[in-house]
């Protein structure tokens, strides 16, 4: 459902070209349920990025099932990831004016064309899966970590994406709620229609997954920088 062909990305810092990434051929299948690991700085956000349309590769091409994200417009790309993608970030990224409801509610809202009747009561199912029936009221602050982060879970996944990105999502937890958190992403994106790829540098969580992949086996830049000698990245 992933492909990625000759993938290229630097970034010009103080008038250098850093490469980042050069991924030459990488598939991901249907439903696929992958841990990606690697140290900080290896470029596994910027992966994600990629992937997710939010950042142009400089060469090769994504296809995200027929869809190639490298003939799309920006505003296209935004449209797409909008209907197909969901995205989850370390820091949650919750409205703090909003509910917890609330913040759902609007990413509900892009999405779909029913009644609101519906959609709240299609949330409240939501919240009731992930064990938060009782605080959809709450607002971010009136929540542990671990609760938000299940908030943006829900928000990432309610509108039924294909494809879900997590980056470190258990970064900013401690060991036990991150367990809880990885099983809980797992037992959502159980099914086979969901693939879902998270990158992390916790290994527990990346050991709880049924394919497990380190960065560099991916991306060739470390391979090549070290048999030229550089310093690896
Ligand atoms: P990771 O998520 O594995 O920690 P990142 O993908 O965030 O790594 O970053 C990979 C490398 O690219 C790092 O050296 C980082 O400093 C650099 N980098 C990331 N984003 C930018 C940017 N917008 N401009 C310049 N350098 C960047
Ligand atoms: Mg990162």
């Amino acid at each position: 459902m992933l492909q990625i062909r000759g993938l290229r990305k630097q970034f010009h810092v103080a008038g250098k070209e850093i490469p980042i990434l050069d991924i030459p051929e990488w598939h991901v299948g249907q439903g696929e349920k992958i841990a990606i690991t690697g140290p900080s700085g290896s470029g596994k956000s910027t992966l994600l990025h990629l992937i997710s349309g939010i950042m142009r590769p400089d060469e090769g091409d994504i296809l995200i099932g027929e869809n190639k994200l490298s003939g799309m417009s920006e505003a296209l790309r935004d449209r797409f990831r909008g209907e197909h993608i969901g995205y989850i970030l370390q820091d949650f990224h919750l409205i703090p004016s909003l509910t917890a409801r609330e913040n759902v509610e609007i990413a509900l809202a892009r999405n779909r064309n029913t009644g609101r009747g519906e959609r709240l009561e299609l949330i409240n199912h939501w919240f009731e899966r992930v064990g938060m029936l009782e605080r959809r009221d709450h607002k971010p602050s009136q929540l542990s970590r671990g609760q938000q982060q299940r908030v943006a879970i829900i928000r990432a996944l309610i509108s039924g994406p294909t494809l879900v990105l997590a980056d470190e999502p258990t970064g900013s937890l401690d060991w036990e709620t991150a367990d809880e958190i990885a099983e809980l992403l797992l037992e959502l994106c159980g099914s086979d229609r969901h693939t879902l790829l998270v990158v992390t540098h916790d290994l527990r969580m990346a050991e709880r997954f049924p394919t497990c992949r380190h960065i560099h086996e991916i991306n060739e830049i470390h391979r090549r920088v070290r048999k030229q000698g550089g310093l690896a990245i």
